[in-house]
């Protein structure tokens, strides 16, 4: 969906227009050419400074060529500035009569636009930055720790970050309006130049002002090519600033402040030109399809396929218009990889919105009713929360879906969204459900991972199967029939792709509508031989493991600590259980004792359960940190020692802790 600008906003005004036209032209023959000044040294500080002076593009947005364009938005005395480069400003608002800088926000992380922010901290002014580069200002200093340099095959330029953490006072989160005075600026994502770049936009001064870092140079150029890719050979940024480009066009800017180069009046036309041509560029390397190119299968007239984002998403509209989405994940599978093997521990799957103006525009549809998931990965539920935040859409899942959707840190399992999903209603297995005038059974569907269901409708008079990544329709030799897979840390047990098969065959659907790829038509050939080679998986698992209760082979967490993730601090305590997932023929007695960072007091410290044959045990701790622990590092990890039918196994499960802020 396009956001156009608010049509109640105060038109142009004339003598604005005139005076920005102006100011631009005069900045850019009286550039201030930052020649290099000497100013007194200190400890921090460079001893290098820019030269010249601020610009005043209108009446109250001003302009300062440092390291980066330093921008100045202006209320009263008051300032707020985009980007802060060497920190100069703090000098030259003084000179332009302000009275302060109440802000600075951030584009990206960049050091050009950002060395200067020690200047700021001693200052006592507050920064606000991208949300999803928070943790490169305020934690930079470990991502220096642990930034790989040897075997550089994550190309990406992160290295542009800065050398010491920059205390956050704010995040500026995608989507979401950052407000100061009079204005409101909205945080559009244009992840290119790096993966979690803004724009700002906002009304100055009677015109649609873009403030967009370093995501267009000028008309048709961009800065650097270089940081426009993030792995090895990869054109990532390319087509995310194609993307960003174009969504940044739909907001219609009137003026654009880039970080580099002139800013641009009546920037379409540049903007297009730098869309065109960057799209050439990533045509001439043959990548997959750009996000901007996704279009979606119409399957019947209720029902359409999006096979091109990172998973599969489908809608059922209904004659009224409204639709129900069975998962909807990352805009392009680029999106996804780029964070895959990312090691970077903060890392956040970034969501841009994507395929909901199709769904307006080419199927009618209104509202975005209901968003199922097939199973809880994030590359089919990463944009659950936006739905639900700016469609109003409610959440509906499969029973145990629940506490994962809602409690992501409770659990240490494969491809988990750390955000909450707040669950509006559940279903059981079998449970069947109407929703306009469609009716839908749902049944549980493990072996992908335990939190999957398969979903059945009659759609168009065809019977359709929502399966999730149960099987796909590309086996890696025609004889497999159809294609699974196995990850062990998703709680899968021997028989459980079995299980889902049989439950999905129960309901005889025609239509197989895949977690990945195009829907196809399910034929009796294929399932015969997919049958039989999950027979043979069991086989290998009876040949391979040593206990005859294979199941003990396969669970990484038949013991584990809940939740796997907890939020203390020195002074609190906090519950936490050890689960043990008995997958023996017969009861199991253990004993289990936590081991704490020294100091720490566990509550118990033994406790002795006996766990039925083929169930779950639970035996509760309480742990406290005393008041006066010392914190030295922002996460520990602690375990659980178990005895089990009087066999020591040590400390077989662990869990962490994150003293004073999550993540960071
Ligand atoms: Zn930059
Ligand atoms: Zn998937
Ligand atoms: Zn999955």
């Amino acid at each position: 969906m396009s956001r156009k600008s608010d049509p109640s906003d105060r038109g142009i005004s004339r003598r604005g227009f005139l005076q920005t036209g102006a100011a631009i032209a005069a900045w850019e023959t009286v550039r201030p050419v930052p020649e290099p000044q000497l100013s007194p040294p200190s400890a921090s500080a460079s001893p290098f400074a820019p030269g010249g002076a601020p610009t005043r593009l209108s009446e109250h947005l001003w302009v300062y060529g440092d390291t980066c364009n330093v921008y100045a938005v202006t209320d009263g005395n008051k300032a707020l500035l985009i980007d802060f480069g060497s920190g100069r400003m703090l000098e030259m608002t003084r000179e332009m009569g302000l009275a302060g800088i109440d802000w600075i926000l951030h584009t990206h992380h960049h050091r050009d636009q950002a060395q200067g922010d020690q200047k700021a901290v001693k200052a006592r002014v507050p920064i606000a930055v991208p949300a999803h580069e928070r943790h490169l200002f305020e934690d930079a200093e470990n991502f220096w720790r642990n930034r790989r340099i040897n075997h550089l095959y994550n190309v990406r330029n992160d290295f542009f970050t800065l050398t010491r953490n920059v205390p956050v006072a704010s995040s500026l989160a995608d989507y979401e309006t950052f407000r100061w005075g009079p204005y409101e600026f909205f945080v559009l994502p244009t992840p290119g130049h790096t993966i979690g770049s803004i724009t700002l936009i906002a009304r100055i001064d009677g015109k649609t002002t873009a403030f967009s870092g370093d995501l267009i140079y000028g008309p048709g150029k961009v800065q650097t090519l270089h940081d426009l890719q993030y792995t090895y050979a990869g054109m990532e940024g390319v087509d995310f600033s194609v993307y960003s480009l174009t969504r940044l066009l739909e907001r219609e800017p009137e003026l654009l402040c880039p970080s580099h180069g002139a800013p641009l009046l009546d920037p379409a036309s540049g903007i297009e030109e730098l869309i065109r041509k960057l799209s050439d560029w990533y045509d001439y390397w043959r990548g997959p399809t750009m996000i901007t190119r996704n279009q979606p299968i119409t399957v019947s007239p209720h029902l359409v396929a999006h096979h091109l984002p990172t998973a599969s998403f489908y809608a059922v509209i209904s004659e009224s218009g409204k639709a129900l989405l069975l998962d909807y994940g990352s805009a392009s599978n680029t999106s996804f990889l780029i964070f895959k093997d990312w090691p970077d521990i903060h890392g956040r799957m970034r969501f841009l919105e994507h395929s909901i103006d199709t769904l307006r525009s080419s199927y009618g549809v209104k509202s975005i009713d209901v968003v199922m998931p097939s199973h809880v990965h994030d590359d089919h539920i990463n944009g659950f929360p936006h739905l639900v935040k700016h469609y109003g859409a409610k959440v509906w899942c499969f029973e145990n879906m629940r506490d994962i959707l809602e409690k992501p840190n409770g659990r240490n399992i494969g491809c988990l969204l750390p955000e909450p999903i707040r669950v509006d209603r559940t279903f059981r297995h079998r449970e069947s459900f109407k929703w306009e005038e469609f009716d839908f059974n749902v049944v549980h569907s493990p072996g992908h991972t335990e939190f999957q269901m398969a979903m059945f409708a009659t759609i168009d008079g065809a019977r359709v199967a929502f399966t999730g990544d149960a099987f796909f329709n590309t086996p890696a030799r025609p004889d497999d029939g159809l294609r699974h897979n196995l990850i062990y840390r998703n709680d899968v047990y021997s028989d459980s792709h079995m299980q889902s098969l049989r439950n999905i065959l129960e309901f005889q659907p025609n239509i197989v509508a895949p977690g990945h790829g195009t829907p196809f038509l399910l034929n009796r050939t294929d399932v015969a031989r997919f049958e039989k080679r999950l027979e043979q998986q069991k086989a290998h698992f009876e040949r391979l493991l040593a206990d005859p209760d294979v199941d003990f082979g396969l669970d990484p967490s038949w013991v584990h600590i809940y939740p796997y993730q907890m939020l203390l601090r020195p002074g609190q305590s906090g519950a936490a259980e050890v689960r043990i997932r008995n997958h023996r023929r017969k009861p199991m007695q253990l004993e289990i004792s936590l081991v704490l960072p020294e100091g720490w007091r566990s509550e118990p410290q033994i406790r002795r359960i006996s766990v039925d044959s083929k169930s779950l045990g639970t035996a509760p701790f309480l742990l406290t940190i005393p008041g006066d622990w010392p914190v030295k590092l922002k996460r520990v990890a602690l375990a659980a020692d178990v005895v089990a039918d009087g066999k020591y196994l040590g400390q077989i499960a662990e869990a962490v802790v994150d003293l004073g802020s999550a993540g960071v």
